[in-house]
């Protein structure tokens, strides 16, 4: 008998309708032999909503009751998913996250998991029940109080729990068919990646691929976790070979050469996909004194405000001022805090300015292939020239390139690099099956 981990998103528990296809679907799993631990989302933009219901009576809720609210979403899929597999005559128990055993630190909205004692699942599964638990979710080891793991935090969920339990699979359950090689949504001749490595995925996810959360995708590399990416709403309950979707599998380092070297993959492709994040920011700091310690105290007062930034490029200073530029780009939501903290330090820093660009996004080519290919950057930016787009800023990690642009010229960009790149399938294999992108 094999463990199997299974985790719904939101949209694919959005209403009664689609809570009975999930039970539907866990039930197919049980009944192929396997023993099931469901983890699941709260319904449809439930967890959206109730931050805006938060917003409309607090300017400032404190994390643990925000930690409160939000938990309850999940609360609500959980058991309306286990009366549902109940109907379907199987035993069905759930449990929140801190009845399954998801021990976190105490630090509210982002908690960390530090320990996963599963003792009530296992012995649940012992007993023949499917077992259904509250994504997102967990308790503070000191506090005992609720912790959420950040928004989109059931992927890690699941994985956690699947490394604990040490499952024979993890399958994500969305709303596309798995991994594509750019977002079907902004890109109709993306294709469906039958397999990609923990690396490339987690380049993907930190770069604004919606379809993991890259915590999740950290997790199962660094526990091994067998991972599947597909969809819930494909009809293809006990026909394996339609929509397997996408596996998440180690990353294909090569093989061993004589001289003890490790060469390329001979089957890494080029590029496996391309992420974009449009709500991004671009800060610039101008005029700082081109000196030891000046960068210091710029990315130090941002560090204290918790500014998430990357991309971050200092010019060469002018010779005439001896000072320079720095610009750095974050989520577009961390502006007002990152503006604070450099203002603060404008008068003893001594720099003239702050320039702020709200209008920018990123795109991100990500492939192994990268590593071995020197054509990668000037395929990219002739792909971007040819479409008339302007590129602001480039960074290039050893499997990643990203470029800067603005948040207009995102999905032509995306579109014309994926074309570039030879991506493009003969015919539009994608299907978007829910969810509103919110
Ligand atoms: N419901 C939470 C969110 O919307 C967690 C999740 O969906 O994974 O962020
Ligand atoms: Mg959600």
């Amino acid at each position: 008998m094999t463990l199997v981990v299974q985790k719904y998103g939101g949209s694919s528990v959005a209403d009664a309708e689609c809570v009975q296809r999930v039970a539907r679907r866990v039930v197919a799993a049980r009944e192929a032999g396997h023993d099931v631990v469901v983890v699941v989302s709260a319904m449809g933009d439930t967890t959206d909503e109730l931050l805006d219901l938060a917003d409309r009576i607090s300017t400032g809720p404190a994390g643990r009751e925000l930690d409160m609210l939000l938990t309850a979403g999940e609360r609500v899929s959980m058991a309306l998913l286990a009366m549902a597999v109940t109907e379907l005559g199987h035993h069905a128990t759930s449990f929140t996250g801190a009845q399954a055993g998801m021990i976190t630190d105490a630090v509210h909205g982002r908690a960390r998991i530090v320990e996963v004692v599963p003792d009530r699942i296992r012995a649940a599964l012992a007993a023949g029940s499917v077992v259904i638990v509250a994504g997102f979710q967990g308790v503070s080891q000191d506090t005992r109080d609720v912790t959420t793991l950040g928004r989109g935090g059931s992927d890690t969920t699941a994985v956690a729990l699947a490394a604990a339990l040490d499952a024979d699979l993890c399958e994500i359950y969305t709303d596309v068919d798995g991994v594509f090689t750019a977002d079907p949504r902004i890109v109709p001749a993306a294709r469906a990646l039958s397999e990609v490595g923990y690396d490339e995925m987690l380049e993907l996810a930190a770069h604004g691929a919606k379809i993991l959360h890259s915590r999740c995708v950290e997790y199962a590399k660094r526990y091994r976790v067998p991972l599947r990416v597909r969809s819930s709403f494909a009809d293809d309950i006990g026909s394996a070979a339609a929509h397997a979707g996408t596996r998440i599998t180690p990353t294909k380092e090569g093989t061993p050469t004589k001289e003890g070297t490790t060469a390329p993959a001979m089957e890494a492709p080029l590029i496996s996909g391309i992420a974009h994040d449009r709500g991004r920011s671009k800060i610039t700091v101008v005029g700082v004194p081109d000196k030891p310690g000046a960068a210091a105290v710029v990315f130090g007062a941002l560090a204290d405000a918790g500014c998430d930034i990357d991309m971050i490029v200092q010019n060469a200073s002018t010779e005439a001022t001896d000072c320079t530029d720095i610009s750095f780009t974050l989520p577009a939501s961390g502006t007002e805090p990152a503006l604070e903290a450099l203002r603060r330090i404008q008068q003893d820093t001594g720099f003239p300015a702050l320039r702020l660009d709200d209008r920018v996004g990123k795109l991100s080519v990500v492939g192994l292939g990268m590593r071995s290919h020197p054509g990668v950057s000037a395929t990219l930016f002739s792909a971007l020239a040819d479409t008339g787009v302007n590129i602001q800023m480039i960074s290039t990690s050893e499997i990643r390139t990203s470029v800067v642009v603005h948040a207009d010229d995102i999905e032509a960009a995306a579109r014309a690099v994926h074309t570039a790149f030879g991506l493009d399938s003969e015919r539009p294999e994608a299907v978007v099956h829910g969810g509103t992108g919110r």
